[in-house]
């Protein structure tokens, strides 16, 4: 197959010759790329280049487009158990190849190996929800809403959607949204991470493994100008969005200018609120974990923490934990965060933290220069505290996106309700206590998408929805859940008569009623 050598880029080597090329896939065929613009991806804890990215061009990216049209029509024919039954199939081989999938993402995104299995995992539990995608997607009916009349709506596929992935989770985001699009029915262009499309390839590999028919899944590589080719089709009808807010609020723009639905999930601030009551050494074992787990590069991270009452206890022992904590490259077993994505993230994140100390934070732990042994060039940024954070520092309104933690304090719970709030981000919120009073309130007055009491951000399972919220999204119908089957599918609703029609009744030309 194709992609033969991820199996064994177990072993990044310092290739002689060319890396290898990420193929497009069109119209059920990897294909080289024409271009002769190309991106390095790299490994983030060694520098070496793992492959080239191409710029696909726009004859290329028609191709896709097109293959992705014809396909539709016998695509949106084929029964729905038939479909289910490819990701049932799909399912299985992913479980198969977990470990290369993990292995290619340790490699092109730096997350640690046990975590790469677990962006699997979770996009995997989505293709599990998409094998019931026919009592999913069922209409509804009903009978005699006039005499010999009845009306029932059906679900229908869309036609050509598309995605656009970020690279934070280069597995699971790919599988928020083809898996589910295609069991709808439609057909697929998916535009993966510049900085990761390895695990892409390999899944549309195993998707076409299990049956998917040619041109139902189609794969473009590239950045902005590929990205806005997608806004600007007329033959996509859907655009599935995830990333930075930047990027975000274009495509959602551009894309829905031109007529197409479009949901958008975009960056994070996300906090939590620590109430004297809480639980200490559970609540201690979450901070850490969200704060500094996949070095801080996920949307659902924890990057605030707000102490109600005294906070200089639970700093003390949040620093000493953190401490243990062990920075190396992903692929080592005793890995417990790996390096940040690329140099220039790595730069912004310690100007960030340093901006906090020139705005009057206190570093109580500094990750900055921090050298792993034997990856000297790896990008990695150790876990960092800062804390006597407040609300107008540049730290506290820019997204870090790193393993770097903001304690903040608060007098009351009311007071500490109000800062999160006031955050222009919604994506999450949690509360640590031991009162469900607080909790309730919590869960009432918090405004963000998806709340956690006594859990760290929770990214809720497939049969929900992701639900971030403010500044967070854009869009009316979130991934995945009911609100993914109905992003994916529109509303057809039929009204049938059949009755022996009475002769000569004449005609009215009132507006018909039911009465
Ligand atoms: P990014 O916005 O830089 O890139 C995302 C995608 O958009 C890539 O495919 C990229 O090629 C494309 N892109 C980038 N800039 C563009 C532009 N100007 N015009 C058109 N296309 C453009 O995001 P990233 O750095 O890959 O990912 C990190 C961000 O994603 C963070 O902000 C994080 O919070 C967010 N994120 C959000 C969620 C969520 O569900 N809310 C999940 C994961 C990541």
């Amino acid at each position: 197959s194709w992609s033969s050598w991820f199996s064994t880029a177990a072993v990044p080597s310092t290739r002689h010759g060319q890396p290898p090329r990420v193929p497009n896939l069109i119209g059920g065929t990897f294909v080289d790329s024409k271009s002769s613009s190309f991106i390095d991806v790299i490994n983030p804890a060694t520098q070496e280049v793992v492959s080239q990215v191409p710029l696909t061009t726009p004859e290329e990216f028609k191709a896709a487009v097109s293959a992705a049209k014809e396909a539709f029509p016998s695509w949106r024919n084929t029964p729905v158990t038939t479909r289910q039954r490819v990701m049932l199939k799909f399912q299985e081989l992913i479980r198969r190849d977990i470990d290369k999938l993990a292995m290619n993402i340790t490699m092109e995104q730096g997350k640690t190996l046990k975590d790469a299995h677990g962006d699997v995992f979770r996009g995997l539990e989505v293709v599990e929800h998409a094998c019931g995608m026919a009592t999913l997607q069922m209409g509804e009916y009903v009978p005699n809403v006039s005499s010999g009349i009845d009306t029932y709506s059906i679900r229908e596929p869309l036609g050509v959607c598309a995605g656009i992935c970020p690279f934070n989770f280069p597995a699971m985001i790919p599988l928020w949204m083809f898996p589910v699009a295609v069991t709808c029915g439609n057909t697929f262009v998916l535009k993966p991470s510049e900085k990761d499309p390895g695990a892409s390839v390999i899944l549309a590999e195993l998707a076409m493994e299990a049956g998917l028919p040619d041109g139902v899944l189609n794969i473009v590589h590239g950045t902005t100008d590929v990205v806005n080719s997608i806004c600007d089709d007329e033959e996509i009808r859907a655009v599935s969005f995830v990333g930075s807010n930047t990027a975000g609020m274009h495509i959602y723009a551009r894309a829905s200018s031109m007529g197409k639905r479009v949901q958008s999930n975009m960056g994070a601030k996300n906090h939590a609120i620590v109430l004297p009551d809480a639980s200490i050494d559970a609540t201690l074992n979450a901070l850490v974990a969200a704060g500094f787990g996949a070095a801080g590069q996920r949307c659902m991270a924890l990057s605030v923490v707000v102490f109600v009452g005294g906070s200089k206890s639970w700093e003390d022992k949040l620093v000493e934990r953190a401490k243990t904590l062990k920075v190396n490259n992903g692929m080592a077993p005793d890995a417990d965060l790996g390096p940040v994505i690329s140099k220039q993230a790595k730069e912004r994140i310690c100007k960030l933290i340093q901006s906090g100390i020139d705005d009057g934070a206190r570093l109580l732990l500094d990750g900055r220069n921090i050298t792993v042994p034997g990856y000297e060039q790896g990008n990695f940024v150790g876990p960092t505290i800062l804390t006597d954070v407040q609300s107008n520092m540049e730290c506290y309104k820019e997204e870090i996106f790193g393993p770097v933690l903001l304690c903040m304090r608060a007098d009351s719970f009311e007071e500490a309700l109000e800062i999160v709030n006031k955050n222009k981000y919604g994506n999450g919120a949690s509360l640590f206590t031991s009162s469900g009073v607080a909790a309730r309130k919590f869960q009432t007055e918090i405004e963000a998408g998806q709340v956690g009491i006594n859990v760290p951000i929770p990214v809720p399972l497939p049969f929900f929805s992701f639900t971030g919220s403010k500044a967070s999204f854009a869009g009316d119908l979130n991934f995945y859940g009911k609100a993914g089957v109905n992003f994916f599918t529109q509303i057809k609703t039929v009204t049938q008569q059949w009755k022996d029609l009475p002769g000569g009744s004449g005609v009215s030309l009132a507006m018909p009623t039911s009465q």
